[in-house]
């Protein structure tokens, strides 16, 4: 129920972010429309994180039930923002919100910008991820890895795809190709658990010992960072197939290497070394190149927002206000900016991957989005309750501009019929969890399930 002081915030996005600032500020009792391109709410909860996490994920989908539940709290899943689609941000801020929250993810793609980047066998990890979590227009595609996949990353992203390859395709070989060394591996030692019953020890002990001196220059003891890694391996899943993992490190792909076919033969790698910089290092090419053999490539190494959404944006990230005020948590901006016109962008606030293209695990954009809440707190309590349209004005407008762009949004009662569907396909699949793995089905039965 509103109150007088009550305020009607839209939150762009249901992902961890999105969800925490919905929730900080339902409970203060303001008003939240949630509008969500993908059907479900959880974004890479749902759709990224790997799918035999499943306390992490089914903890973090009971707290949003809860939280999709409660009477002041209005979700819309199938509705994309951006221009073309179902919504654009203008749009949506003509709504009548008294602030709206973009909390979208990085949904762009970093360009590889490497030679050859289009050949068949070359995938961005963020797409093989929604590939094996099943997110629509990408659950069904068909992803020929090959038998030996060079997985370009030393953080938990690669980690992800190498687990995948390694329980689900049960490739030959898995190679992550590293630009630094061992030292300046990125995984959580605890993820590297999932894998380490296929690491190939021997391997990876020739490749430290074919980097020694490089890291010697640098003041690196080889023996102790073999031995920092390889004592990692440690309380490893059980082994389900015969793949063998290892590392390549102080290489770089420079171009990519393909048969007749425009198919993945191999990378054309550089070598690095490492140069000190402060307390840490950088990778510095050596100008030698040779050739690595691979069936295919995966690029693990971040993403940028989607720059064709309608948000001002620059280099990979939305802009957010450049003029620290002091008063932001952690001096953390969360206001959009626009450079051009040189201010703010009122009412409209960035949460998340959003605000910082892939920065952190679900605690960091959680911790965002609380954040971020507390900095629409003090921007509406600047602007006079009651002063802009109650909840209904704005949900009337809503649904008439998404019937007129032929929209079909879910509501919770579609969420729960689609739910209860799921549940009845459980162990179907080979993930641990059945989704539908495309929109139509999905509405289909949500259609059916309300006749
Ligand atoms: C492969 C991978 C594995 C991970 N594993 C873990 C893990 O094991 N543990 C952990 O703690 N963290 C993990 N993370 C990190 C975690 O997933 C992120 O920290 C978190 O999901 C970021 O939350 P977010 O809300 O900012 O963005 P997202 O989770 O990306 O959510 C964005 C939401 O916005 C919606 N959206 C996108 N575009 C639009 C649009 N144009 N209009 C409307 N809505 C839109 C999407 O539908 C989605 O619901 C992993 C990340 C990746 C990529």
């Amino acid at each position: 129920m509103s109150t007088p002081t009550s305020h009607v915030i839209i939150v762009a996005g249901a992902g961890p972010a999105g969800m925490a600032v919905a929730s900080s500020l339902a409970k203060a009792g303001h008003e939240i429309i949630i509008l969500n391109r993908d059907i479900k709410f959880g974004g890479l909860a749902e759709y990224g994180i790997f799918p035999a996490k499943l306390k992490l994920r089914g903890g973090l989908k009971k707290q949003y039930w809860e939280l999709l539940e409660r009477s002041n709290v209005h979700y819309f899943g199938n509705v994309a923002i951006g221009n073309g689609k179902d919504l654009t941000v203008e749009e949506v801020r003509s709504l009548g919100a008294s602030a709206v929250v973009f909390s979208i993810g990085a949904q762009g793609t970093k360009a590889i910008g490497v030679e050859g980047d289009s050949a068949k066998g070359v995938f961005h990890a963020k797409d093989v991820v929604y590939h094996f979590n099943r997110l629509p227009g990408f659950g069904d595609r068909p992803f020929e890895m090959g038998k030996h996949v060079a997985v370009i990353g030393a953080g938990d992203v690669m980690v992800d795809i190498s687990h995948w390859l390694i329980r689900y395709k049960k490739v030959e070989r898995v190679t992550a190709i590293v630009r630094r060394g061992p030292a300046e591996r990125k995984y959580n030692p605890k993820e590297i658990r999932m894998v380490c019953a296929n690491m190939d020890v021997e391997g990876i002990a020739n490749e430290v010992a074919r980097i020694k001196d490089r890291l010697v220059t640098v003041g690196q003891n080889a023996d102790e960072i073999l031995k920092g890694l390889t004592d990692e391996f440690t309380k490893c899943e059980p082994k389900v197939s015969e793949t063998k993992m290892g590392f390549k490190f102080l290489a770089s792909p420079k171009r990519i290497l393909v048969d007749g076919n425009n198919r993945v033969r191999g990378l054309e790698m550089e070598d690095n070394k490492l140069d000190p910089k402060g307390e840490d290092t950088v990778a510095v090419g050596l100008k030698q190149y040779y050739e690595f053999p691979c069936d295919s490539v995966v690029f693990a190494v971040g993403d940028k927002v989607d720059e064709t959404v309608g948000l001002p944006y620059k280099s990979g990230l939305f802009v957010t206000n450049p003029n620290k005020t002091g008063n932001d948590p952690d001096d953390a901006l969360f206001q959009a900016y626009d450079e051009t016109a040189g201010k703010v962008v009122d009412g409209v606030f960035l949460a998340g991957w959003a605000r910082k293209a892939s920065e952190g695990l679900v605690g960091i954009a959680k911790r965002d989005g609380d954040w971020c809440a507390e900095v629409v707190t003090k921007y509406l309590s600047t602007k006079t309750p009651g002063s802009h349209s109650g909840t209904k004005i704005v949900l009337d407008k809503l649904a008439s501009t998404l019937t007129a762009h032929k929209s079909h949004p879910v509501d919770l009662a579609g969420l729960r019929i689609l739910e209860s569907n799921e549940k009845t396909h459980w162990g179907e699949d080979c993930i641990g969890e059945f989704k539908f793995t495309n929109n139509q089905e999905m509405l289909k039965l949500i259609e059916s399930g309300k006749a």
